[in-house]
């Protein structure tokens, strides 16, 4: 209660004796005298009229001595303006052994008609944050492991390089050791660390002057250097003798470096550094060479990829991309069957054989869109030959081993078949070997789950590759089509004859059919119909055509 009362009686006191500007004054003065920051009073001409005893220990004056502050202020600061207005200046003093941050602001005060009446300058030490941010903007911007560049502001610097000085020549360098995965598993993954730190100090080493360079991923490198700079033969040099040894395991780094010249503004940092990825990427397991340079096949290979994945949809849709028929005949040169091969007709660049766009597909994973594609037309054709009563010649069609990866391959024939009510045995399926080089097992599944089905499957390319005999004591197939290739290519041919006599008895032991492809001369036929083979394909026959050309070859006299 008593409390309450002293309480009441002085805003009592205050409300009608006290003057409350007087108290504004004293508390603004308190204040004043309280802050952390240096604060320096300036009158309407200038003349510092007062300091609080921050700013007084920070000019190094006397408590009577306010006016020699402004001279005082003058040599600490650089960057002070006229006092008599209004301004916010950050200001760095650097000496040999300390470096500190101020924050300097000044606001002027004007009178009740608005005049000048004077201006007060606040100076704030802020070293501590300052610091605080360089090292937090320092971490965020450096790979903690190689204290190098990240890629995000690799990224950035080299953009701020390229802008800054448009007139030099530069190139991007990305540098790449190849197989790290091993180096971390061999030897662990300290001394994978300590090859990337001795990788980073490299760098740092040959490319010290007018470059920029950073981490782009676990163990790849990017760096932005001028062209004049560039010494390719000290390069190569350093990269064949490239090793590393931490006292106690030693290893001869394999290192690579593509390299892309910055011809175009405009494009990327990331696509400039794509492209030098490319460059690298053509001598991935190179021993003997480590340096490779993007040109423009590279190019035109990308714009050439590029352009025809963004057609392949509309191609298939308009059917622009159709099979070609190419005939398959027995012993009697009867036609029995046929491949199907994919062409595609283009608008404007003609006639593209498979070869310009598989692989393309086979590596983006639109091959398995035109698979299927080609599996229906495939069956199309079948069912209207059915129709037509000729129930008897079968098509073969082609089965990337990149489809497996993308679609369930066995369903997706199924259901074909079934909507357009083919028969699976006219449809037969021919995968390579190197659809069982991985995942075996499910591989052999999918392939006795499509005999099952009545599907009839065929080893394409037999001879080309690494065709196991091991892999066919196992493999589901009924049919091996065995590829010329290996006969032409052969030294001896007389050896070569042997092996391919043999690989046709083997079959006929096994109850495979055999099937030789490439056949171009009439003695080559002769020579494998004596050998015991079954069918024959090849240009000696027929090249692939049309689909109505094939109808008419293959159905002449028969209609
Ligand atoms: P493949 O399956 O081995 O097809 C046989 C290739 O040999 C065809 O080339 C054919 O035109 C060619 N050929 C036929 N007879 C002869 C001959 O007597 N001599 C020579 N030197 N070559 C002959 P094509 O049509 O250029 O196809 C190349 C490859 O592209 C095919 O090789 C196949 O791997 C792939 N391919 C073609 N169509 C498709 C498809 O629809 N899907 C998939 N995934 N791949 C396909
Ligand atoms: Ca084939
Ligand atoms: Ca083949």
């Amino acid at each position: 209660m008593v409390g309450f009362a002293g309480f009441g009686l002085l805003v009592f006191y205050f409300a009608l004796f006290y003057r409350p500007m007087r108290l504004l004054d004293r508390m603004l003065a308190n204040i004043a005298s309280e802050m952390p920051e240096a604060l320096f009073f300036f009158d309407a001409i200038g003349r510092c009229i007062w300091a609080n005893e921050p700013g007084i220990q920070l000019a190094e004056i006397t408590n009577e001595d306010f006016e020699s502050a402004s001279k005082r202020l003058g040599e600490l600061f650089e960057n002070l303006k006229d006092y008599r207005s209004d301004w916010e200046v950050q200001e760095v003093i650097e000496d040999k052994t300390s470096v500190k941050y101020y924050q300097l602001e000044n606001h002027t005060v004007t009178d009740n008609r608005g005049n000048p009446a004077g201006s007060f300058l606040s100076i704030r030490d802020n070293t501590e944050d300052q610091l605080a941010l360089k090292v937090e903007k320092y971490n965020a911007t450096h790979d903690k492991l190689t204290d190098l560049y990240t890629r995000e502001h690799l990224y950035e610097r080299i953009q701020e390089v390229l802008t800054a000085s448009p007139d030099t020549e530069y190139l991007i360098l990305f540098i790449d050791v190849n197989d790290f995965k091993i180096i971390n598993d061999i030897f662990g993954n300290a001394f994978g660390d300590y090859v990337l730190k001795s990788i980073a100090d490299w760098i740092r080493k040959v490319f010290a002057e007018n470059c920029v360079f950073g981490r782009l991923s676990g163990d790849t490198f990017g760096v932005c250097i001028p062209k004049v700079q560039f010494n390719e033969k000290y390069l190569e040099y350093q990269l064949a003798h490239y090793i590393v040894n931490d006292g106690n395991a030693e290893y001869q780094v394999l290192i690579h470096v593509g390299v892309y010249e910055v011809l175009e503004s405009g494009i990327d940092v990331s696509v400039m550094i794509d492209r030098a990825h490319m460059a690298l990427s053509t001598i991935k397991n190179d021993y003997q060479i480590h340096v490779a340079h993007y040109d423009e096949d590279m190019r035109n290979k990308v714009v050439w990829e590029q352009k025809i994945s963004t057609q392949v949809n509309e191609a298939l849709e308009t059917r622009q991309i159709r099979p070609y028929l190419q005939p398959v005949v027995d012993a009697t040169g009867k036609v029995v069957g046929a491949e199907a091969l994919v062409r595609w007709i283009h608008p404007t660049e003609g006639f593209l054989s498979p070869a310009l766009f598989i692989p393309v597909f086979e590596w983006n994973g639109m091959i398995a869109e035109v698979d299927k594609y080609m599996w229906r037309s495939a069956c199309e054709i079948l069912a209207k030959w059915k129709q037509e009563g000729r129930n008897d010649i079968f098509i073969s069609v082609n089965i990337s081993p990149k489809d497996f990866y993308f679609i369930d391959v066995a369903e997706e024939l199924k259901r074909i078949v079934s909507e357009l009510d083919v028969d699976p045995a006219r449809l037969r399926i021919e995968i390579t070997e190197t659809v069982m080089m991985t995942d075996i097992e499910n591989r052999m599944k999918i392939l006795s789950d499509l005999r099952e089905s009545g599907f009839i499957v065929e080893m394409d390319d037999f001879g080309s590759g690494y065709s196991s005999l091991n892999l066919l004591k196992d493999m589901p197939v009924d049919v091996l089509k065995i590829d010329m290739g290996f006969l032409y290519k052969s030294k001896d041919e007389n050896r070569a004859q042997t092996i391919v006599h043999n690989i046709i008895h083997m079959s006929e032991q096994l109850g495979i059919t055999s099937l030789t492809e490439g056949v171009e001369e009439q003695v080559q036929y002769q020579m494998l119909s004596n050998m015991g083979c079954k069918y024959f394909q090849g240009y000696y026959f027929s090249k692939p055509i049309p689909v109505k050309d094939f109808e008419a070859f293959c159905f002449k006299g028969q209609v």
